[in-house]
């Protein structure tokens, strides 16, 4: 970077301090990953400067040959990753993919059905104070308050009540493994549209380690920048009836020009994602997570729903210490050099800045090439700085065995 370092040595040293926090820290935060070289060179590559309103072919602009053609294979990547019969890759994340569905196929007023944040779905699913919230009727399920997982009998009375237009399934904040088969099922019977986000589990949908949406949602909807381990961006896939109308959506619908440096990025990691390497990477993440959580439990640390299926976990704090709050542990375990993110459980009697849980995934130190001995570690430091609430000493010698491991895996951008 001895351009960005000559030009604006601010800038500079922020991106430098930002690596070292990264290649510093073990990132646990389920939602995030650590790209490839090759990412992030398409992403800071000339396409930046390329204005292409329209879509290959159907262009309001000259010069856009070579657009054309990374927008294109990017398409056709995504669709052969995913199965799909169509790829619109020019949402720029998943909350707007998901704002392109909705205004292709509702009005405002028409009601969603979606799993509700307090249970682990997504906040552009209808919370209320997101648009999803302001311009459709919002209807939530959540999960049974004993297994803590989707109970499908009562998704079913749920929707044949509310006759919902349109049905989503998806969360942020889910360990289990969803039935897209049985939402299909549902929605036909109600009459309903269905959406599948897989903004978390993209990666192991395309690697065929979580069942695929595709062959029973009317659309898919995903981020490209969690499992899928892409550039910060969306992608929205459909069947070929819904091609034009999401098209539309997306441009002149709701964005202008398409940001097509992140497209060649997606290109890139989708062609990366069609690789054997990449089961192997997703294979070890869910392994990763299922001896991260298994450590725990065998601790006493309650795992909400009993376990993992894919990338993550909840843990219930007050399973070992009824005052121990969510915002308490992550607080404790950053300034130990675990990153991880406080999350509510369901049913959680505490608000969303305190809550009784937290969430952990294994997306990233996976990457890193961490296996399950690392994970075992990684427990006994976890429940180490929670058992000692968090004590200045405990905290300061986990953290230079931290830095230690940290040091052993580093993340790509500084192999
Ligand atoms: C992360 C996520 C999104 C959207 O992410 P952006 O931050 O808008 O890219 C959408 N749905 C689900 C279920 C998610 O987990």
């Amino acid at each position: 970077m001895s351009h960005l370092e000559t030009d604006d040595k601010q800038v500079y040293d922020l991106v430098c301090a930002e690596r070292k926090r990264q290649q510093g820290m073990l990132d646990l935060i389920a939602s995030e990953n650590h790209t490839s070289r090759a990412v992030m060179e398409a992403t800071g590559s000339v396409f930046t400067d390329k204005y292409a309103e329209g879509y290959p072919q159907k262009r309001y602009y000259g010069g856009c040959e070579v657009v054309d053609d990374i927008e294109q294979l990017c398409i056709d990547r995504a669709k052969a990753l995913f199965g799909a019969e169509h790829a619109n890759v020019q949402p720029h994340c998943g909350t707007s993919a998901n704002m392109a569905v909705y205004y292709a196929c509702l009005q405002p007023g028409d009601k969603i059905l979606g799993m509700s944040l307090a249970c682990g779905g997504h906040l552009s699913h209808g919370l209320s104070v997101n648009f999803s919230g302001r311009y459709y009727t919002i209807a939530s399920y959540g999960v049974d308050e004993k297994t803590e997982m989707i109970d499908m009998d009562a998704v079913r009375r749920q929707a044949l009540a509310e006759k919902p237009k349109l049905i989503m399934v998806g969360a942020s904040a889910y360990p289990r493994t969803l039935d897209f088969a049985g939402f299909a099922a549902i929605a036909r019977e109600c009459g309903a549209l269905l959406v599948a986000d897989i903004a978390h589990i993209a990666g192991l949908v395309a690697t065929a380690l979580h069942p695929s949406p595709v062959p029973h949602a009317d659309f898919v909807t995903t981020t490209t920048h969690k499992t899928l381990r892409g550039p910060r961006s969306g992608l929205i896939l459909c069947k070929a009836k819904w091609a034009r109308e999401i098209d539309k959506a997306v441009f002149p619908g709701l964005q202008g020009g398409p940001l097509e440096h992140v497209i060649a990025a997606k290109a890139v990691a989708f062609g990366a994602c069609a690789k054997p390497e990449f089961k192997t990477y997703c294979r070890q993440v869910i392994a990763n997570a299922k001896a991260l959580a298994d450590a725990l439990a065998s601790k006493g640390w309650r795992i909400v729903s009993g376990g993992t299926d894919n990338h993550l976990m909840l843990v219930d704090l007050r399973s070992r210490d009824e005052d121990l709050t969510g915002q308490d542990a992550q607080q404790w375990l950053e300034a130990a050099g675990i990153v991880c993110n406080k999350n509510k459980i369901p049913f959680d009697p505490r608000s969303a800045a305190q809550t009784s849980g937290m969430r952990l995934g294994t997306p990233a130190l996976t990457t890193r090439g961490m296996t399950e001995p690392q994970m075992q570690q990684l427990a006994g430091w976890i429940d180490t700085i929670l058992a000692a609430r968090g004590d200045a000493a405990v905290i300061a010698r986990i953290r230079g065995q931290v830095s230690e491991l940290c040091e052993a895996f580093p993340i790509p951008a500084v192999r």
